[in-house]
């Protein structure tokens, strides 16, 4: 049985073409599915009735299951959607008073370990489907429109204005599923989101990045974290792969044909690590040929991190040698915080296939370690 929801337009109108239908079935049926969140066939009004028993024989519109729905006292909401097999990942909506960002997860756990994220001490199981991906979408539509219904929101069929591929897992690394659930996103039969309003971020996957750029050229966040190669090949393990220079270098080619002109950079504070004035000032020549903006996001803690947020003076200090030098600089509020939405907080549930935690008891014994 095929998950229509895995299908942007143009591989819809090709299924419709391959059974010996007209490709425009393709449009109405992204309408009915993603615009009016519909799964069943039956009520899509202007399909023919044998066209329609056709796809309830051969087709289906099958959401991921929600395991757990979460409601902050700031009306930060968090879903753990089931990817099965004992597995789960979240998505998280986050109102604000102009906008709804939505941030959404594309695998579960992830492969590239940096050190100070929850995601990446917990391993990697598996890609998402492009049905789980644009799912988290549907689901979460869904869900905030019934709320609405009921009266618990204002009625506003754009409740989710922008999408943050920010959840859980880095995108770029699964990169076909993420594109394909990115084009239905900005599909004006679907969701009809504007490149701006959709971000991906990623820690930085050079060659990916560059794909991107041709393919699915939405709004970039760069994860950074750190000013100098040796410090970032520590808590970004995969500068060793891309160092700073080429990372720099990709981020100027993507503004080519990026929907904004500038890149976001990320940089999470942690205390006495990457957040004194000099790593301020190394930063700037860092990124001195690059139009930018910068997000300061306060570590969230998790158990057993081994790391602390930095001091709110320490990040102001750092934030102004920034902004003296003409920048941008945001720094992100924690949201959802009784509920543990904020970022690098989402945990779902990983069956790591890396056997992660057994490398780590091998690594705790390096001489690196021991001479900390
Ligand atoms: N894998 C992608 C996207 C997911 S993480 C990436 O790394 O960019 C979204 C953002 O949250 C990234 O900037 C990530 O580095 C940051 N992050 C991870 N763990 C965090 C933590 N514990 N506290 C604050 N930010 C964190
Ligand atoms: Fe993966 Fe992003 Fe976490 Fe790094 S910060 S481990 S890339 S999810």
């Amino acid at each position: 049985m095929r998950n229509l929801l895995n299908f942007n337009q143009q591989q819809l109108a090709e299924y419709f073409q391959s059974i010996g239908e007209k490709p425009f079935r393709a449009k109405q049926l992204m309408r009915w599915m993603h615009h009016f969140g519909m799964y069943d066939f039956e009520q899509m009004t202007d399909i023919a009735k044998p066209l329609r028993e056709r796809l309830a024989r051969e087709a289906s519109i099958t959401p991921p299951s929600v395991s757990l729905e979460q409601i902050s006292n700031d009306g930060t909401r968090k879903w753990l959607i089931d990817t099965g097999a004992g597995n789960g990942v979240e998505t998280v909506f986050i109102p604000e008073d102009d906008r709804g960002t939505l941030c959404v997860s594309s695998q579960v756990g992830c492969a590239l370990e940096c050190t100070f994220c929850s995601t990446g001490r917990q391993g990697f199981n598996r890609n998402l489907t492009v049905a789980e991906i644009i799912g988290q979408l549907w689901l979460a539509n869904h869900s905030l429109r019934q709320d609405a219904d009921y009266g618990l929101l204002a009625k506003d069929d754009r409740i989710i204005s922008n999408v943050v591929m920010m959840g859980m897992g880095e995108p770029l690394a699964n990169y076909d599923n993420v594109v394909t659930a990115m084009q239905i996103m900005l599909d004006d039969s679907a969701y009809g989101l504007s490149r701006r309003r959709v971000t991906l971020s990623t820690s930085g996957l050079v060659p990916a990045m560059d794909r991107l750029k041709e393919d699915c050229p939405v709004a970039l966040a760069v994860s950074l974290h750190a000013p100098n190669d040796k410090l970032r090949d520590e808590i970004v393990p995969i500068n060793k792969k891309y160092p700073l220079k080429e990372l720099m270098a990709a981020c100027l080619r993507y503004l080519e044909k990026a929907p904004r002109d500038f890149v976001t950079f990320e940089y999470v504070m942690l205390d006495g690590v990457n957040d004194t004035l000099e790593h301020a000032k190394q930063l700037l020549q860092v990124v001195k040929d690059v139009p930018c903006k910068f997000n300061l996001i306060p570590f969230n803690p998790f158990p057993d991190s081994g790391y602390e947020t930095s001091k709110p003076d320490n990040i102001r200090r750092f934030r102004d040698v920034l902004m003296q030098a003409g920048y941008v600089v945001t720094t992100r509020k924690t949201r959802g915080d009784d509920i543990d939405a904020a970022c690098g907080q989402l945990a779902g549930k990983v069956q790591d296939k890396t056997r992660r935690t057994e490398r780590k008891k091998i690594m705790r014994i390096t001489p690196l370690e021991i001479a900390a």
